[in-house]
């Protein structure tokens, strides 16, 4: 399976072409993360998922992977879609809303809401990245390329903060087609400043002594534009050049456009040799919007008794090149396809005793066959549509036969792990034989509980806060305060 090519749409080129490794058999990958001023929503989601379909494929190719996807928990503006950004930091106005009353302070937002990401994440089984880093730990790297780019003459100096000149590159535009002679259209709505040679310039650094969170650079107090903490912690970790980078379609401009100009400023080298966007989720055929009822969060689908395997289903079931309209039917439907997958476990499980870790190859199999072809499908661009279907094309031929001979159940055993390995349909169930699902009382899950709990005690409510641990007692979960925080099992019966 090793020598099979992985062709990927490259948003630079404009043509799907294979992922080519500068380093043979090692895949250096950086995807953009969040924003963690909220929960992250299911179009958030899209995005991150296609990160992690390319490193399973890597992987089931056998290549190694270092995967690098950021938190960004500073220097976001709100208005975010023209050259230089303007309005204010998104993490600032979230604390002043009615949800960051709870939080003391911005740090302490921003930590929580990156849990509850990390939680979703897990939830909706993405693999682990190698590593997950925060713009606020690499504030020290921000500054010394942006003091680089000053030096090198693309980068200057003005009263309200440094900025990158986009006539200083030639190449500026190159990725999103906004060159400079077409930049009009773009910084139509920027914020004018005449301090800046050109409105397209763009912010490196911006000088803000009231900002919530702010550092000494040599310019001063304040807090790094949003664009160049990815070009830093990117090359932090995997390097000057790196192989893929990756994001949603609304990253194209000004997010990478502004990341290739600093970078490649910055190194003299080309930054990423491939770009992969995701088109957009839209919600019944909508743009998702709090206003309209329509916006959507791992956790409030979840809560609503839905299977994350299954929204994770629903979230894959369209290549990421397409939009996708997810729709309640969509999730309907995927959480008896999810079913098939589990069906599946329980036979063999019936048939050896337990699941095994491993098997060999059923070479020569009708399951050998369809679990190549689903590797083929995402290597042509991840064509989640063919791989899906041939997933359960698999389960509808391990479901022939009710009962499986041991020698048909470790090819069936083999087939699933290609499914979790592959596309992270399925996942071992638990040994209590419950799908891994988070219990949920009254509509909501217990993690969700014990924060409000934590709440009730922190304001001295401890009448609520007893009250809460009996109600999820007398559903069956119980609650143990320990060092670390409160943790929950489900009660043995
Ligand atoms: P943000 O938290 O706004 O920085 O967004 C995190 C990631 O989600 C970025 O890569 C965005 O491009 C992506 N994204 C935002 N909205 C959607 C959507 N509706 N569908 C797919 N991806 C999205
Ligand atoms: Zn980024």
């Amino acid at each position: 399976m090793a020598d099979r090519t992985f062709r990927l749409y490259d948003s630079m080129s404009r043509v799907v072409k294979p992922l080519e490794l500068l380093e043979p058999g090692h895949l250096r990958f950086y995807s953009c993360g969040p924003t963690v001023y909220s929960y992250a929503h299911i179009g958030n989601f899209r995005s991150f998922l296609t990160g992690d379909l390319i490193v399973r494929t890597a992987k089931e190719l056998g290549w190694r992977v270092t995967w690098v996807t950021n938190i960004t928990d500073v220097g976001h503006l709100t208005q975010d879609d023209v050259a230089d950004a303007g309005g204010e930091d998104r993490m600032e106005k979230a604390l002043h809303s009615k949800e960051g009353e709870r939080f003391s302070n911005v740090w302490e937002l921003a930590e929580y809401y990156g849990e509850k990401y990390r939680e979703d994440w897990e939830r909706l089984n993405l693999s682990e990245p190698t590593v997950r880093p925060k713009a606020t730990q690499h504030v020290r790297e921000q500054i010394v390329m942006t003091q680089a780019l000053i030096d090198k003459g693309h980068a200057y100096e003005t009263p309200t903060g440094v900025y990158f000149d986009v006539d200083s590159d030639p190449d500026y535009g190159k990725l999103s087609g906004n060159t400079r002679d077409g930049l009009k259209e773009a910084v139509r709505d920027v914020v004018l400043d005449e301090n800046k040679r050109q409105q397209a310039d763009f912010a490196l650094w911006k000088k803000d002594d009231k900002h919530l969170m702010q550092w000494f650079s040599p310019w001063g107090w304040g807090f790094p534009g949003w664009h160049i903490e990815c070009s830093a912690m990117a090359r932090a970790y995997l390097g000057d050049t790196i192989d893929l980078h990756s994001g949603g379609e609304d990253n194209m401009f000004p997010h990478h456009e502004c990341e290739i100009a600093q970078s490649e400023a910055f190194t003299g080298k080309p930054f990423s040799s491939h770009w992969v966007h995701t088109r957009f989720l839209q919600v019944e055929g909508e743009k998702m919007a709090k206003s309209k009822g329509n916006f959507f969060t791992v956790r409030d689908l979840i809560e609503q008794g839905f299977d994350p395997l299954a929204l994770r289903y629903a979230l894959i079931s369209v290549p990421y090149g397409k939009p996708l309209n997810f729709t309640m039917q969509s999730l309907r439907d995927a959480q008896g396809n999810v079913e098939r997958f589990r069906e599946c476990e329980r036979r063999i499980v019936a048939a050896l005793g337990s699941m095994p870790e491993g098997a060999d190859t059923p070479t020569g199999t009708d399951l050998e066959r369809v679990a190549g072809e689903m590797l083929a499908a995402m290597c042509d661009d991840l064509n989640t549509s063919v791989a899906i279907a041939k997933a359960i094309e698999g389960t509808k031929i391990i479901l022939r036969q009710n009962e499986l001979s041991s020698a048909d159940a470790a090819a069936a055993a083999w087939f699933l792990r290609r499914v979790e390995g592959l596309l992270g349909l399925w996942r071992v169930t638990p040994e209590d034989g419950c799908a891994d699902t988070e219990p949920v009382v009254d509509g909501v899950t217990v993690s969700e509980w014990i924060e409000r709990r934590a709440t009730a005690k922190k304001n001295k409510d401890f009448t609520e806060a007893d009250r809460i641990r009996e109600a999820l007692n007398a559903a069956g979960v119980e609650l143990r305060d320990t060092p670390g925080g409160t943790t929950w099992a489900k009660k043995q019966v």
